[in-house]
């Protein structure tokens, strides 16, 4: 098909698309990509089944700067652990030598096809393709001046409910004492952390079950940690404890072992690290590897990505657990946005890790506003979030 009279961009095999003569076009046309790695601390040392303790995270923030002089944003993060690869000079050479000779000149308002050519350049680089998706939502939302979850579905809520991660640790006494702090503030969702010792994490999950059981949802998160005969040992366990789910205690790799675990236990599976792309979900559904399913804006390429898995997996009748590596206000915002527009239920995940205040600093102007474990989106155009200049050139690393 040809459209008359329009002289947009040319789409091979649809014609021309345009805004051709509204000042839409010319405000979405993409000038040029700004970089900014940062080093962000936590407040403490994270830890998860593999490596040493994380003393804080490798942010990647992106700026997208249009000809009419407009600025989106968006953040993606280098957090190693299986199932991803991507370190902040990755990313960086990804999106320079690839996306940005392909992003320049392009109009944010073909919001698809930029996402087909930038995956079709550059396989398997959803972490790379997060910002750059996200920086056009935020950017659409600033010319049309609607709030971002107004391009993906409106309105379905007021808040957002987040939960809490806790992550390993050898001071159980403390963890107990974290756990009953959050509680305090109105959190009532808690993810364990597990995946180094199968006894060991059994005993942990037990303790916060025992103690907070009755008033709070507990899971389990394995990291892709364990073996399979640790992972019978964990759940043979854990089994009678009623957890509202046990997230991913096999490497992505081995998905029969995911589905082999849902088939022997009542507890719920959850998968995060063996999905990333649509592919990977249709087939954990096809195994019923799980019955929940995570997913992150880094993970998994962007909010707009992210509402592709929601809407897949919630016709299969799997329950949502929206997450987020540990990250900055900026994939928050973005998460945040996807769940606010989202009408079906949503389970209460670490969706926000800035927000809980685990980052000892963030990288916006407003904190995004909490009131207990709700998370509230406002009004404002695009991701509604600034950012905060002092505090990018403060952590600003050089690579
Ligand atoms: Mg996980």
């Amino acid at each position: 098909m040809k459209v008359d009279s329009v002289e947009g961009e040319t789409i091979p095999g649809v014609g021309q698309l345009g805004w051709s003569n509204s000042g839409l076009h010319r405000g979405g046309v993409i000038r040029s990509i700004e970089l900014i790695p940062v080093k962000l601390p936590f407040r403490t040392n994270f830890k998860i089944a593999f490596g040493a303790p994380r003393p804080g995270i490798d942010v990647l923030v992106l700026k997208m700067h249009t000809e009419s002089g407009l600025v989106g944003i968006g953040e993606t993060q280098a957090w190693l652990r299986q199932g991803s690869r991507d370190t902040l000079r990755s990313l960086i050479s990804i999106i320079e030598e690839q996306f940005v000779p392909r992003l320049v000149g392009k109009n944010v308002f073909n919001h698809a096809s930029i996402l087909k050519e930038l995956r079709e350049a550059v396989w398997g680089t959803n972490y790379a393709l997060a910002p750059v998706s996200d920086a056009i939502l935020d950017l659409q939302g600033k010319i049309l001046g609607v709030p971002a979850y107004q391009l993906l579905g409106g309105r379905s809520r007021e808040s957002v409910c987040a939960g809490i991660t806790l992550g390993i640790s050898q001071d159980e006494n403390a963890l107990l004492e974290d756990v009953a702090q959050w509680l305090e503030q109105g959190f009532t969702s808690f993810t364990v952390k597990v995946g180094n010792d199968p006894e060991r994490d059994a005993n942990v999950v037990e303790k916060v079950v025992h103690a907070f059981g009755d008033k709070a949802i507990i899971r389990a998160d394995g990291n892709s940690g364990m073996d399979w005969a640790g992972a019978l040992r964990f759940m043979n366990r854990v089994e009678g404890l009623g957890l509202d789910a046990v997230e991913q205690l096999l490497p992505p790799s081995d998905m029969e072992g995911m589905a082999e675990l849902a088939r022997r236990y009542n507890t719920p599976i959850m998968a995060d690290e063996m999905v990333s792309y649509a592919s990977d979900l249709l087939r954990v559904i096809q195994m019923k590897a799980a019955t929940v399913f995570q997913t992150k804006i880094a993970k998994n390429g962007g909010a707009w990505a992210c509402k592709q898995l929601w809407e897949i997996g919630s016709s299969a009748g799997m329950r949502i657990f929206p997450g987020n590596h540990p990250g900055a206000s900026v994939a928050s915002a973005a998460a945040l946005h996807l769940a606010t527009a989202w009408p079906g239920p949503l389970l209460e995940g670490p969706i926000a890790v800035g927000i809980n205040e685990v980052l000892a600093e963030d990288i916006i102007t407003e904190p995004i506003p909490r009131k207990g474990k709700h998370l509230f989106i406002g009004d404002a155009p695009g991701l509604g979030v600034t950012l905060d200049e002092d505090k990018l050139k403060h952590f600003k690393v050089e690579l």
